[in-house]
């Protein structure tokens, strides 16, 4: 065999039609080898000569197109217009300010979008696909990208198919490839060949990227990788999209659509009535100059910028935003439903409680140390004597999926938890895990599946073949009609107190009360010639084991996040496939509840209720146990007919539906599958059910941020548009000219909100309960408060402009000094709203420690006066904005003019508080 391949020879030059060829002749034109792999060798060359497994695509729209999209703003056409009503008249300088600023914003708005984007798909990368290859011999897990044809793929319920794939062995095999085909429903899979004509979408035995993995198991060989995937033909022609649109965003865009008429209305008024009592030059200037207050330029800037650090906050925080209108949706918030095992709890499985041969035996020893013993009345078992027992933790050894490894002197399972607390058990009676599967070599098995609830393994014994099923205790006990007693002999499973209670299912409920997750373990002989397990081989005819019953702590951060969430008036449920009881142990060792009631409910109880039973039972419960994926989705749509904001967490395959109902489905980065992952708004890299709470924190404090920003921006608006309106109407002259009003709403009023949006979170954030989902924008009590903040702006702004006017003759001189006494105010409303004091009191108290970000707010009032400074002394500036140099007095009075803002100020913040 050739060693290395040459670019030429593969299918991207001459596409192949892998679907037609035998599953050898696919093998041996990949120059592959079905059960070792590629060499490491043979890899690096495949990836010099194909590149990683990764569309390039085409890039987005080109940025000279986004940016000329800014513009696509009707508040920033009405500007467009203005200056071009300035230029018309010969005031060039005054066309080309506006022009400018105009283009500023553009280009603000155009930046903050990129860097969001760009944080965005950063984040996506960051979390990166991996899949399980064979090379060298070896199964190992690789990052996707670096596939390359010919590598082997294994591919297991969950994945996302990771390049193009020949299937070479398929068990129940589904794949959702309706990204790529349309189809909705999961294709059932083959390993067939098939003619060369069969259409893409039927093409049984290949499995193309892009696809999901919905059910079952398969091994296949790469035929395609990255941009020569069918996927990668056809995105090259897609464009690649983020929205960054967000409920907060589409009702700011439909407010800026009314407002434009009021402003052309009130533009109009001004310009008629201008007309009537001056020129025509003046006139316009009034129109112009109300056009341009009446716009809050700044904002869109300052709505971005929060949302980004929103964004950025929660990634800290574990909490990896997927689409960006989560950010708002988590603020409002109203119930969580949060998987139990490894979200609220460690997932640290430790085996302490064995119930076999009919005798009850505890375990001791913490974690996945092998150190501990089997006791059995407080003394050590022997093991020789007890086969029942044996048996039992042999089916915990062989049927299992998952191993021990030690890292760094810790032992660690690679694999599920719950398999390696029963190595773990096993270890302690002297069992292992190699040696067993040396003397009984597996021939088959059935994967365990949340549905199913069970797995299965086929083994090879001294005496005879044998299949081991360990899964939860309902799932087994049912199939089961025999146990085995110490001596290891089969005999009737007996009943004890009431007729519809076994001794076992007794056993059960002790171990879960006890809060203990309970396996069920059985077995059964079969015949010589069986070499394959499935389903119906384990419907009936099982021998009951035992059962072993494994402590899953719950995660202290996870208890305090609990009680945060509930003091914040937002309910928390617990979805589990978990037994009942020991749902609700948990749920009561960690302070779930709802108005002191722990009320449990099943997955078979729900599946008998019509909706609005299911309605309320969703509302009145805490446990949802033994709960299939497929009704969380009931339980979701349940909860939001009853008006609640729904956050859902998931981790299977079947969770994806749920995930895309619930209000914000919120997927494991660690435990998740790929297709939970794609599904979800939101994800947690550490699984961790504080972060969820972590990040409805930051979600309220955004949305604060976003009003409090507003409430800070829109007075100076209201301040400047009444002074325009009630000067022309008096036929005085402007105190304010439209340049000057661009350089506040723009210039200053971005230097100072920004600031906003990097405060720390108000202490009470959540001490509340959640914001309303239907709430308006701005509440009556909100409007108000602008309204009383934009008076005080006007009568600052007339009131100075008209007493310097009168006592200096100077008009440059008392527009520049009513606009420093206009920010002057500004200064001590934004103290007055800020966290800035409280915090710095707070500090000095010593009630808080944390560090008061100072510096943020701090910067834009020295920020805002420098500017100021530079907008009264400089004479470029002087000419361009028509501004006059100040007297210190002349200073120190714009500063006393403003000062009644602090008294002002309080008044609103008692009838309206900022936070
Ligand atoms: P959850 O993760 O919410 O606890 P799962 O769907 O993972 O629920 O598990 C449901 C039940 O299936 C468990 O209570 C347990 O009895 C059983 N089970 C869990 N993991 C395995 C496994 N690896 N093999 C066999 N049975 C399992
Ligand atoms: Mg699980």
């Amino acid at each position: 065999m050739v060693q290395t391949i040459s670019a030429v020879a593969l299918p991207q030059e001459q596409p192949q039609d892998w679907h037609a060829m035998e599953i050898a002749q696919a093998i041996a034109c990949l120059e592959t080898d079905l059960d070792k792999g590629l060499s490491s060798a043979q890899v690096e060359q495949r990836l010099a000569d194909f590149g990683a497994n990764e569309l390039t695509g085409k890039k987005s729209k080109p940025w000279w197109l986004k940016f000329l999209l800014q513009f696509n703003q009707p508040l920033l056409i009405i500007l467009l217009c203005a200056g071009l009503v300035k230029a018309i008249t010969g005031s060039f300088v005054n066309a080309g300010v506006i022009w400018g600023v105009t283009t500023t914003n553009a280009m603000i708005g155009f930046i903050q979008e990129s860097k969001a984007e760009g944080a965005i798909a950063a984040l996506a990368q960051a979390i990166t696909t991996e899949t399980t290859v064979i090379r060298d011999g070896q199964k190992l897990r690789i990052p996707s990208r670096d596939l390359v044809p010919g590598d082997i793929v294994l591919l297991a319920s969950g994945d996302k198919v990771p390049a193009d794939l020949r299937l070479v062995q398929a068990r129940n095999l589904q794949v959702d490839e309706s990204a790529l085909t349309g189809e909705s429903v999961a294709v059932e899979k083959n390993t067939q060949s098939l003619k060369a004509e069969t259409p893409l979408a039927e093409r049984k035995n290949m499995a193309y990227a892009g696809g999901f993995v919905t059910f079952g198991q398969a091994i296949g060989v790469v035929v395609a990788t990255g941009n020569e995937t069918e996927t990668g033909r056809i995105s090259q022609l897609m464009e690649q999209h983020t929205n960054l649109s967000t409920p907060l965003s589409r009702k700011f865009d439909k407010f800026s659509q009314s407002w434009l008429r009021v402003v052309l209305g009130l533009a109009s008024l001004t310009f008629v009535v201008g007309l009537s009592h001056r020129n025509l030059q003046d006139a316009l200037e009034a129109a112009v100059a109300l056009t341009v207050s009446a716009i809050p330029e700044g904002l869109p800037a300052v709505v971005t910028v929060t949302l980004a650090i929103g964004v950025s906050r929660m990634a800290q925080r574990h909490a990896i935003i997927r689409k960006l209108p989560a950010v708002e949706t988590l603020g409002s918030a109203t119930v969580i439903c949060s998987d139990k095992t490894g979200t609220l709890t460690e997932n640290q499985m430790t085996v302490q409680a064995i119930y076999a041969g009919g005798h009850q035996y505890t375990v001791t020893g913490i974690g996945y140390e092998p150190q501990g013993e089997i006791l059995q009345d407080d003394k050590p078992v022997d093991l020789n004597s007890d086969k029942g027992l044996q048996e039992c933790l042999f089916a915990g050894l062989l049927c299992n999926d998952s191993h021990m490894e030690n890292k760094n002197g810790k032992w660690v399972v690679v694999g599920d938890p719950t398999e390696g607390a029963l190595i773990i058990s096993a270890n302690k009676a002297g069992f292992s895990q190699s040696n067993l599967a040396r003397q009984m070599p597996r021939l088959d098995a059935i994967p365990f599946e949340s549905d199913y609830q069970y797995m299965a393994t086929l083994h090879e014994t001294s005496r005879g073949k044998s299949i081991y099923v360990k899964g939860s205790a309902e799932a087994i006990l049912k199939r089961c009609t025999l146990m085995l007693n110490t001596d290891g002999q089969p005999r009737p499973i007996d009943c004890v107190e009431t007729l519809r209670q076994t001794t076992i299912e007794r056993e059960v409920n002790i171990m879960a009360r006890q809060g203990l997750r309970v396996l069920a373990l059985a077995k059964k002989s079969v015949s010589n010639e069986q070499m394959t397990v499935d389903h119906p081989d384990i419907e009936t005819g099982l021998i009951f084991l035992g059962l072993q019953g494994m402590i899953d702590p719950p995660r202290a951060s996870a208890i305090k996040a609990v009680q945060a969430c509930q003091e914040a008036g937002i309910q928390v449920k617990m979805i589990t496939g978990d037994h009942a009881v020991t749902a609700q142990a948990i749920a009561r060792r960690m302070g779930i509840h709802k108005n002191g009631s722990i009320l449990a409910f099943t997955g078979a109880e729900l599946a008998k209720m019509d909706r609005q039973e299911l309605a309320q039972v969703a509302e009145e419960g805490v446990v949802f146990a033994r709960v299939a994926p497929e009704q969380k989705l009931r339980l979701v749509e349940a909860l939001q007919s009853k008006g609640e904001i729904v956050a859902m967490t998931g981790d299977g395959v079947n969770d994806a539906p749920a995930l895309k109902q619930a209000d914000i489905g919120i997927a494991m980065g660690g435990a998740g599958t790929e297709v939970a992952k794609e599904a979800s708004d939101m994800l947690l890299t550490n699984d961790n059910f504080a972060s969820i709470e972590a990040a409805v924190e930051e979600g309220r404090a955004v949305y604060k941020n976003l009003l409090k920003a507003m409430c800070f921006i829109l007075p100076v608006n209201g301040g400047e548009s009444m002074t325009v309106l009630l000067s022309t109407l008096l036929a005085r002259d402007l105190p304010i000219l439209s340049l000057q009003i661009l350089w506040l709403n723009v210039i200053n009023s971005i230097t100072m909100t920004v600031p906003l949006a990097f405060e720390p979170k108000p202490q009470n954030v959540m001490k509340q309960p959640p914001r309303s989902p239907n709430e308006p924008l701005l509440s009556g009590s909100r409007i108000k408060r602008i309204l009383a903040i934009s008076l005080f702006n006007w009568i600052v702004i007339f009131g100075v402009f008209e007493y310097i006017r009168q006592t200096t003759g100077n008009v440059d001189l008392a527009r520049t000094m009513a606009i420093n006494s206009l920010i002057a105010g500004r200064i001590f409303y934004l103290l007055s709203i800020s966290q800035l004091i409280p915090n710095l009191i707070a500090k000095m108290d010593g009630t808080i420690q944390e560090n008061v970000d100072i510096p943020a707010i701090g910067l834009g009032i020295v920020g805002a006066i420098a500017l100021q400074i530079v907008f009264a002394h400089v004479p470029l500036i002087n000419h361009v904005f028509e501004t006059a140099p100040l007297t210190l007095q002349q200073w120190l009075f714009c500063l006393a003019v403003g000062s009644p803002m602090i008294v002002w100020a309080a008044i609103v913040n008692k009838i309206d508080p900022p936070n």
